[in-house]
């Protein structure tokens, strides 16, 4: 008995280490539902520079959005609905420099509570019966993450001077090469002509 409650505590342990490792503490992000009657409630979440830093994400390199979340709690279910508001940075993709780029929007998810049943819908969570909270850390980053266009670069003439000057240049150079005629194309010019 002693031992089957050491091993718990052990995986209880390395459930926190495993997260802290890939997110750091997440404690703000975590909805606690056990206990709550049936109805609404709401939360708000801010993630910030130093969220936005720990995940080491080239795309997002820092920003501030504000999430404000309803919960529907049922009484096997809970039904969340996130609108998110704000800007991150993303680098450009001409200069590299930081672009900032509005983040707005509304997301839902859905998380009902079984042992047998698995998720098979991005928009559905099958937690345990036994569960009674849930980091909604991962999702939240997502819904950020997804909202980033494939494209983004600084308005025209805003991208770092001496970066726009260095890829003139190049761009000059390549073209002067392709101008250049290859000493190998006129060799062969040369002998067809003797033939
Ligand atoms: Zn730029």
């Amino acid at each position: 008995m002693k031992k089957k409650f050491c091993q718990f505590k052990k995986c209880l342990y390395l459930c926190k280490l495993n997260r802290s490792v890939k997110m750091g503490q997440n404690d703000d992000m975590t909805i606690r539902f056990s206990g709550l009657k049936s109805g609404n409630y709401n939360y708000h979440f801010t993630l910030n520079e130093e969220f936005f830093e720990e995940w080491k994400n080239e795309e997002i390199e820092g920003g501030k959005v504000e999430i404000e979340v309803k919960m529907e709690r049922l009484e096997r279910m809970l039904m969340f609905t996130f609108s998110l508001s704000g800007e991150v940075a993303t680098p450009c993709d001409r200069c590299l420099g930081r672009v900032m780029v509005p983040i707005v929007g509304e997301e839902h998810l859905c998380v009902r509570f079984s042992d047998t049943e698995t998720c098979e819908n991005e928009d559905v969570v099958v937690l345990p019966e036994n569960a009674f909270e849930i980091d909604l850390t991962q999702w939240l980053y997502e819904y950020v993450a997804v909202r980033i266009p494939m494209q983004h670069i600084h308005p025209d003439g805003e991208c770092d001077p001496e970066v726009t000057r260095y890829i003139q240049m190049e761009s000059e150079v390549r073209e002067e090469e392709s101008e250049e005629v290859d000493p190998r194309w006129e060799a062969l010019k040369e002998l067809r002509s003797e033939e």
